[in-house]
């Protein structure tokens, strides 16, 4: 039988999923109809795409304004050899379109900043963090806040990860009621400097990608409230309870921050003054 709203192309392609108890063709159809923007296609983005393309997305937009180089081969799988020099979001775009023609794409090859955010926003159900900018992710769940959107945030460091969900109207607390400002840059290491073994940031996107297959189709309970701290040297997962923080400068009971144009990004996200 055919179900309505999906071929029997698609029935095929997702049967594995359709079969699930609790999951089935309605959660495939919400899969079908919602679009997620993921910034960053490196380490955590790859595992994202790769993953949010196969299970049947209806549209991903992809953020990232680097080019590939061999030195990512490591932990990004997305891209091969011969994607080396070209933006990722155009490797990126072409394994999505070869892999699933059913998703659409878009690709923004800039910085994601004040002055793009928002009308980006308007056309995303939800935005998945997988940015290795501390200025990126503070931009992002201001953003994300403001507009009472959810937020998956990854992040990855050395032998370790970890992944939550931010979703402020749905109880839970933002990036900032956790650091309310952001370190200066240079006490931020990043990949290049700090290094990162290539399978965590596995771990770590596919986590990110049932975030969003749970938060597009209401299946399950996303990690609200919930930070997974993943250690790859003990293999190991543990759990730390998160609070929304009343003091929180953009979602606390006396919020500082009511517009992403009054807060400076660049350098050390500085919060307006009082
Ligand atoms: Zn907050």
């Amino acid at each position: 039988m055919v179900r309505p709203g999906l071929s029997a192309e698609q029935l095929e392609r997702y049967a594995r999923q359709i079969v699930l108890d609790g999951f089935g063709a309605e959660a495939q159809g919400k899969l079908r109809s919602t679009n997620a923007l993921v910034v960053g296609v490196g380490g955590l983005g790859c595992p994202v795409v790769m993953y949010l393309t196969g299970a049947g997305i209806g549209g991903l937009g992809l953020a990232d304004d680097d080019v590939v180089e061999r030195s990512n081969l490591q932990r990004q799988p997305l891209h091969g050899e011969g994607d080396i020099g070209i933006p990722k979001v155009e490797s990126g775009a072409a394994w999505i379109r070869e892999t699933n023609p059913d998703v659409e794409v878009e690709t923004l090859y800039e910085r994601i900043d004040v002055d793009n955010i928002e009308g980006l926003l308007d056309r995303y159900d939800l935005v998945i963090d997988c940015t290795d900018r501390i200025e990126t992710r503070y931009l992002l769940n201001d953003a994300c806040t403001l507009k009472d959107m959810p937020f998956v945030h990854g992040a990855v460091y050395r032998f370790e990860g970890q992944v939550t969900t931010f979703d402020p109207g749905r109880g839970g607390p933002c990036y900032r009621c956790l650091f309310p400002e952001a370190p200066p840059p240079e006490a931020i290491p990043d990949c290049a400097t700090a290094g990162v073994l290539g399978p965590v940031p596995g771990v770590i996107g596919a986590m990110e990608a049932v975030e969003a297959i749970k938060l597009a189709t209401d299946v399950g309970e996303p990690a609200i409230g919930r930070l997974l701290i993943f250690d790859a040297l003990q293999l190991s997962i543990d759990e730390l309870e998160l609070k929304p923080n009343p003091g929180c400068p953009i979602c606390g009971d006396s919020p500082r921050i009511a517009s992403i144009h009054e807060t400076t990004y660049e350098g050390s996200c500085r919060l307006p003054s009082d």
